[in-house]
């Protein structure tokens, strides 16, 4: 994770009306110059700001069309802003609200501990698995997978993805997040008995020689802090307690989750579910809070709650907030540019095959996985 200095201290008195008011005339002054794109994760006064909102596949994809513009302010987590600087033209210039707004899923991952596994998986073992890392990754992993023969995916398209690698080879090694890597997997019909994790704080990820030669999925052994929150006894009790509530849950909720389950897809799919769903239907969603919270705020008509009983929140997304991003667009006002995400151009280079892999395996609509 990067440092954020602290703000100047004129930042602090604000109030939220100062601020907003503040943000609606830097954006006026700023015009067709600085596009602000807002992940749906992110709370509602930030969110308001943005021009476009999506997941991080709408986000990336949207990205990459902004042609013209000088800035794009990218209020979301730090591996987002770099796909965004990979796919946007050279001078398009890529800014994080706040340096420390990182994804404690994409840190489970490092380049080092890959390259690791990879001579181990390869060179050792003389298995030559198809390299697919989820997006939620370093630009570093990215290029990895592109110099490998891998791709990139999301959780809409990670099936498409994994259906693309097993058309190039017989096995996967899936980063970072075991969940969304098993869960898509299993949906394909790949029993989970072909699939294996790998732990990168053990010495040779904790397998032996043979255990490679037979798996069909390496999975990473990462996971997301804010879906892992979701329980099979949390879908128990909405069972016991609401029968006719039906239960959606993200793709990086545990296997057991997604199989009590009733849905399971990816945020953009969650939404869709919701838009389309009769009035008077209810809805138990395992996924990020202020999300789900829009979602409620949005469709009042229908009965909308979180799957759990405790706040699930991406506390590094939380980061950006009204003060970070007044902060970013007063700087470039005054012509200064802060908190600039940039990758180097080798990374890049190999980076941008492996994202464009994933951008060519797109559907149309949000696919569910189960
Ligand atoms: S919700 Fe999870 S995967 Fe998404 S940015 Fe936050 S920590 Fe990362």
């Amino acid at each position: 994770m990067l440092f954020q200095p602290p703000l100047p201290t004129e930042y602090a008195s604000l109030t939220d009306d100062e601020m907003c008011a503040a943000i609606t005339e830097r954006k006026q002054t700023l015009g067709s110059r600085a596009v602000i794109l807002g992940h749906h994760y992110q709370k509602h006064d930030v969110i308001q700001f943005a021009d476009f909102t999506g997941d991080s596949l709408k986000l990336a994809q949207i990205g990459a069309k902004q042609h013209g513009v000088e800035y794009i302010v990218f209020c979301g987590v730090h591996f987002m802003a770099e796909s965004a600087d990979i796919l946007t033209d050279d001078d398009v210039k890529v800014i994080l609200p706040d340096q420390s707004a990182g994804c404690s899923m994409a840190d489970m991952a490092d380049i080092d501990q890959v390259e690791e596994a990879w001579e181990f998986i390869v060179y050792r073992c003389g298995v030559a698995p198809i390299p697919i890392t989820y997006v939620n990754s370093s630009a570093a992993i990215k290029a990895f997978c592109g110099a490998n023969g891998g791709a990139c995916c999301t959780s809409s398209n990670a099936r498409a993805i994994l259906e693309w690698a097993f058309r190039r080879g017989d096995k996967v090694l899936f980063l970072p997040d075991q969940h969304l890597g098993r869960n898509t997997a299993y949906a394909m019909g790949i029993p989970l008995e072909a699939m294996t994790v790998y732990d990168p704080a053990l010495p040779t990820g904790g397998l032996t020689r043979e255990q490679v030669r037979n798996f069909r999925v390496f999975l990473w052994k990462g996971h997301c802090s804010v879906h892992q929150l979701f329980t099979t006894q949390q879908c128990d009790e909405i069972r016991r307690n609401d029968p006719d509530c039906k239960i959606l849950v993200h793709p990086e909720c545990s296997w057991e989750v997604v199989q009590k389950a009733d849905l399971a897809g990816s945020t953009e799919f969650i939404i869709k579910t919701v838009r389309e769903a009769p009035a008077g239907s209810k809805w138990a969603i395992g996924t990020e809070t202020h999300l789900v919270d829009r979602l409620l705020r949005t469709y009042p008509e229908k009965s909308v709650r979180l799957l759990a009983g405790i706040q699930c929140l991406c506390t590094t997304m939380y980061r950006i907030d009204l003060r970070h991003l007044l902060w970013t667009l007063d700087e470039l006002v005054a012509g200064r540019i802060v908190n600039q995400i940039k990758v180097d151009p080798d990374t890049s280079g190999l980076a941008v095959v492996a994202l464009e892999r994933m951008l060519a395996n797109v559907t149309a609509t949000p696919v569910a996985i189960k």
